[in-house]
């Protein structure tokens, strides 16, 4: 088992990185960051997407698993407490394997893949947006910009949106508006859209300073952006799955138990 270790930079986070590194070494798997097939993320869910995009060249032939240290771990399924389990799980045990849709977003000549969402905002003016679902026109959205979500990330940004959560067995994308302008002369579908595996989802962006592409973690403000279009992805996400944990146990976990 080739593996390595993404982690978060914070002591906590860190320590558990050296204490399973050691562990899993110690075990006979071997360290390899340039071609794992097995990458840890130890921090939340941002080190998880830092982790995906680090490798997103080799998603195809890389799984992951999360260790959460800190509060919320929706990609995480294993806590501090867990490292010696985690250790056995991966020196030992033949896990499931969970896989997950990924957006692919093409701008400039530019090819990137989303694991939660794409979003083109703009906080500084009313943002206008061509919407076209296979070159056929939709809407002209007004507003501070568009969120498009994976089914798994329908829990992220696209929640705050009071967009819909998508079980990630199915495979669709989500529009969701970001604070769209309604009066008696102008307004726009305002519901979240979802769409399948058929639908070029395109963006035909009116120039204007402060716009923001956002892709997971990652946010572009320097980019002249005009058109972009989306589609799901061929590759996927995948999650290693030892403890058979399941979605509801997910959506239990990140929103519904108190400690
Ligand atoms: P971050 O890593 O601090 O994440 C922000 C919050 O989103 C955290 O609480 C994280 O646990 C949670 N999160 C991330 N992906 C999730 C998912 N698929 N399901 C449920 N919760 C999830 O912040 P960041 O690095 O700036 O952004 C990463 C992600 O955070 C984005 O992809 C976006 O989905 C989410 N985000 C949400 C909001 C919001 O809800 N208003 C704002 C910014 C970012």
């Amino acid at each position: 088992m080739k593996f390595y270790i993404v982690s978060k930079l914070d002591d906590v986070s860190v320590k558990i990185s050296n204490e399973l590194r050691t562990k899993l070494i110690n075990g006979g798997a071997i360290e390899d960051e340039v071609s794992p097939n097995i990458v840890v993320s130890i921090g939340g869910d941002g080190t998880m997407l830092r982790a995906v995009h680090e490798y997103i060249e080799k998603v195809d032939d890389v799984c992951f698993v999360g260790l959460h240290t800190g509060t919320l771990g929706f990609y995480t399924n294993y806590t501090l407490d867990d490292v010696d389990l985690l250790c056995d799980n991966l020196l030992n045990k033949n896990p499931s394997i969970d896989e997950y849709s990924l957006i692919e977003v093409r701008y400039n000549n530019k090819t990137q893949l989303a694991l939660n969402e794409i979003r083109v905002e703009n906080n500084y003016h009313t943002q206008e947006i061509d919407i076209y679902l296979n070159e056929q026109y939709l809407q002209t959205f007004k507003g501070n910009g568009i969120c498009l979500a994976t089914a798994i990330g329908s829990t992220g940004y696209n929640r705050s949106l009071k967009g819909p959560i998508i079980h990630p067995s199915l495979d669709v994308m989500i529009m969701s508006e970001i604070a769209a302008i309604h009066h008696r002369y102008f307004s726009t579908l305002s519901s979240p859209l979802v769409m399948g595996r058929n639908t070029i989802f395109k963006m035909v962006i009116k120039p204007s300073k402060h716009i923001l592409l956002g892709i997971d973690h990652e946010i572009y403000d320097d980019l002249e952006l005009t058109e972009i279009e989306c589609k799901l992805s061929d590759k996927k996400f995948k999650m290693l799955n030892y403890n058979e944990f399941s979605y509801v146990q997910r959506l239990r976990k990140a929103f519904l138990e108190k400690d």
